[in-house]
């Protein structure tokens, strides 16, 4: 068609006695150039971004050229990737700790990931002083910016040995700037080696050991997810959430769907809190039937389900669909978070953040600075707000109700520490090829007062929250109090 319409347009004025064969040379030809300017404005317009951080441009290889790649330095002073230029001449990329950081910081051959892939503009520039490039031989190489990132190397190193042989994921962030502590994802693999394993990291698909699970792993959120549907509920019941009373005795069943308490619990008479902090499903799954679908649908929106989440990690979009006409079955597991649902850790960590910091969401970013390979300031990042995902008074009931869930009920075993914690416990079902299994759960914060950090942990296959998770997160809250003091 717009071929068609641009022949017309461009009838020359001498009509009818042009040389037909000259002309559709022409035609083809402005066509082409067209076409080609296209693609031009397309790779300016919306390639540029993708191409900068790609592994093969053209002007990132000039810069290869120019620049020895910078450092990337944790906050804690550690070297967590730098480059070694050999007698030859020849660089290597060394990561001094190996596994423990390889999702978050990624690697920088066979492509790029991770923050290799984020930063790769930065380390491959230099700021080092007018004085320095004058003196130096113009065919030595400068070197490249480092770059420091938010994560503790001590606290990543306690939080990957926490999590011991499980897959999974850890995420620990600061709820009031957004600073990412920690991010372990497990299977792992040593960068390295990356070149020499690199096909059967590529060929495997059973395990996924590529992807980073904090940030691209989907899971059912499992009772985690009673944070959302218990505010959805006080939203939507704003007169009635407080008198709440439920008599629980194990089971709930409607219409063929029943659901079960954990061990088939009767935790009987309970108000609102009181089913929170035991994570009485059935409790749950009567509020998922009292709750408004649409209504619950955009809550979850708004806390960034079907969304991109606002930080520039690479990331998957956590999934929540119930519908206005969902049945009874749907919304009794829905509310209990299982349904649908799925979600990323770290957006997990990013709901408990919200409501440690009051109800506002802020960006969560690794990135602290950029400095030259001596140390001297480039740029900051400074923490930014996302919004406000709920009020003041929402976010200081949920407090209550996690500081309870520790103190009485599904997370006692952190109850005695001088920090005051606070959290939820999930413990998600799931089916994979036919076999069923618990993934377990625990996001929480601490010190309930004033919170310090936020900590979330996803355990595949760890049973309970309470029985993996929760002790987990309890050796990341006693290590960060011990380097940060209380
Ligand atoms: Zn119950």
């Amino acid at each position: 068609m717009k071929e068609v319409s641009f022949e017309q347009e461009s009838e020359p004025a001498g009509g009818p006695g042009r040389n037909t064969e000259l002309g559709i040379v022409t035609y083809t030809f402005v066509f082409l150039f067209l076409i080609m300017i296209g693609y031009l404005v397309y790779i300016n317009a919306w390639k540029a971004k993708d191409l900068n951080s790609s592994a093969y441009n053209t002007k990132d290889i000039a810069n290869m050229d120019k620049y020895i790649r910078g450092s990337i330095l944790s906050a804690d002073g550690s070297v967590l990737a730098q480059t070694d230029v050999l007698d030859d001449g020849e660089e290597l990329r060394v990561y001094p700790f190996a596994n423990k950081f390889a999702h978050v910081i990624g690697y920088a051959t066979n492509g790029q990931s991770g923050l290799e892939a984020a930063c790769n503009k930065e380390l491959l520039s230099s700021h080092v002083s007018a004085l320095s490039r004058l003196q130096g031989d113009e065919d030595v190489k400068l070197p490249g910016d480092s770059v420091v990132v938010t994560l503790n190397a001590n606290l990543q190193s306690v939080a990957y040995d926490a999590l011991g042989s499980y897959n999974g994921a850890v995420v620990a962030l600061e709820p009031d700037t957004g600073k990412i502590l920690v991010m372990v994802s497990k299977p792992d693999f040593d960068p390295n080696t990356i070149g020499e394993v690199w096909e059967s990291l590529v060929t495997d698909n059973t395990s996924s050991v590529l992807l980073n699970r904090a940030t691209q792993g989907l899971y059912p959120p499992g009772s985690t997810f009673k944070i959302l549907t218990t505010l959805a509920y006080m939203r939507q019941k704003p007169g009635e959430f407080r008198n709440f009373q439920f008599n629980c005795t194990s089971q709930l069943t409607v219409n063929d769907v029943t659901i079960n308490c954990y061990n088939n619990n009767a935790h009987g008479q309970e108000d609102l809190k009181g089913a929170f902090s035991h994570s009485c499903n059935t409790a749950f799954a009567q509020i998922g039937l009292d709750l408004d679908n649409d209504d619950f649908h955009s809550l979850c929106e708004e806390f960034l389900f079907n969304r991109a989440l606002p930080t520039s990690l690479q990331h998957s979009t956590s999934q929540f669909s119930l519908s206005g006409d969902a049945s009874y079955g749907e919304q009794m597991t829905t509310a209990i978070g299982q349904g649908d649902t799925l979600m990323t850790p770290l957006h997990m960590a990013m709901v408990a953040a919200t409501v440690a910091n009051n109800g506002i969401l802020m960006k969560p970013y690794c990135i602290d600075r950029v400095q030259t390979y001596d140390g001297d300031p480039v740029s900051t990042t400074k923490p930014s707000r996302y919004k406000r995902l709920m009020t003041e008074e929402e976010a200081r009931i949920l407090q209550e109700y996690m500081r309870e869930t520790v103190l009485s009920g599904t997370a006692t075993e952190l109850g005695w520490y001088n920090f005051a914690p606070a959290g939820k416990t999930g413990s998600a079902e799931y089916t994979s090829g036919g076999v069923a299994g618990t993934h377990s759960w625990f996001v929480g914060f601490s010190d309930v007062d004033d919170p310090d950090l936020v900590v979330a942990v996803l355990a595949e296959n760890g049973g309970t929250g309470s029985q993996t998770a929760v002790p987990i997160a309890s050796q990341i809250f006693q290590a960060y109090y011990s380097i940060y003091g209380n």
